[in-house]
């Protein structure tokens, strides 16, 4: 903008007395490129266990994988995909982050998702994202490859039982504890049936977490405000480092915007935490960029934060390093706190001191920008 004033001030006598048109004067700058938009999820190979096929959704996927031309092939079971493609084992990684495996999800008895809900309800497992620090690394182990479930009926009757052992008690159901639903929705449409059902459920209540933008399929659906979508935000050196194959930061506040114009419960996850040079300024930055950008009306009582700091396994730095081997994320046992954690491994969290200060100001920014919202947790 101060280039182009500057030039037309410059040309500013030939204009008065020749009338030279501004538009041949003025430098044209070209037009800032705006960034691609984050396409959809598309695997690259396919496995279908042959009981899903028995399914609507099974062969709905089967027409989808068709259609788009993915390679597919026929498994015994989700749980032994052995023959992936990669001559090494980081080429597998890679293979296996793009690769779709469709089965029925057996087991029907749901874990604890604490603090964030009371139970995780089972549609995926796997993501195709590749953030460095996500803790999937190590919980599917051997076993990085996506695995949708066809037989959702089977899990929308399982939290039936939920909701009614827990009565006269809400129970809530998080979707997104071993995986990233919102960005396998547009395969599987499970998000939307499990929003449809509790919609009805008086005492059930669902929410979900992502890093993806492709929500526009579930704004019309009858939700009744018993679904919280949540979108997962950060400092921009966080997203930048540690999140790639996700969504861009503005990319996830214009979802935001979408869901909450639709009746959504709305809720944001700033997770994980890092401690890094400059943090201060990047998460300041972060929560002012975020109430500048929600659309008025949007962000009042109601609105919901979960604050959860970085933590790290040993056997989570080991499958990190070797994965990702440049990675900038600080694992430094000497630098952290032990904390015993709940799946009996030790994690690694900051110490109090630094635990207290990001605690403070993250709580002292979220009010300054929105003081009507509620901080759920910090973790
Ligand atoms: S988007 Fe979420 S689930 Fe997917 S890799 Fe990143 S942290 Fe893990």
């Amino acid at each position: 903008m101060t280039a182009c004033r500057k030039a037309a001030g410059h040309y500013s006598h030939l204009l008065a007395k020749e009338l030279i048109p501004l538009s041949i004067l003025t430098p044209s700058r070209p037009p800032a490129r705006k960034p691609r938009p984050t396409a959809p999820f598309v695997p690259e190979l396919v496995y279908f266990e042959p009981d899903a096929l028995q399914y609507p959704k099974g062969e709905r996927i089967l027409n989808w994988v068709r259609e788009q031309g993915i390679p597919y092939r026929m498994t015994t079971s989700h749980n032994r995909i052995t023959n992936l493609p990669g001559e090494t084992e980081s080429e597998q990684y890679k293979i296996a982050k793009r690769t779709l495996v469709v089965g029925l999800r057996k087991t029907l008895e749901f874990d604890q998702s604490k603090p964030s809900a009371d139970y995780a309800i089972p549609i995926a497992t796997g993501c195709m994202g590749h953030c460095h620090y996500c803790y999937l690394q190590t919980t599917l182990g051997a076993k990085p490859y996506i695995r949708v479930y066809v037989n959702t009926d089977d899990v929308i009757a399982a939290a039936k039982r939920y909701i009614e052992q827990g009565a006269p008690k809400i129970t809530t159901f998080e979707a997104a504890c071993t995986s990233d639903p919102v960005g396998l929705e547009h395969i599987t449409g499970s998000l939307a049936e499990l929003i449809t059902f509790m919609a009805d459920e008086p005492l059930g209540r669902l929410r979900f977490v992502t890093k993806f933008p492709h929500v526009d399929s579930l704004l019309g659906l009858k939700h009744n405000g018993h679904t919280r979508i949540r979108f997962s935000i950060n400092a921009d050196y966080v997203i930048r480092n540690f999140e790639p194959a996700t969504s861009r930061f503005e990319e996830r506040l214009e979802a935001a915007g979408k869901v909450a114009r639709a009746g959504y419960p709305l809720g944001f996850i700033i997770a994980p935490i890092i401690w890094h040079d400059g943090w201060e300024e990047g998460y300041g930055e972060l929560l002012s960029r975020l109430a500048l950008a929600m659309p008025p009306g949007t962000t009042g009582k109601g609105l919901t934060f979960e604050l959860i700091q970085h933590r790290f396994t040993k056997t989570a730095k080991s499958v990190i390093e070797k994965r990702y081997p440049k990675t900038k994320l600080e694992m430094d046992i000497e630098k952290r706190k032990k904390k015993w954690g709940r799946w009996g491994q030790n994690k690694y969290v900051y110490p109090d001191e630094q635990q207290n200060a990001l605690r403070e100001f993250l709580t002292e920014r979220i009010f300054e920008h929105f003081p009507e919202a509620g901080i759920d947790y910090f973790t």
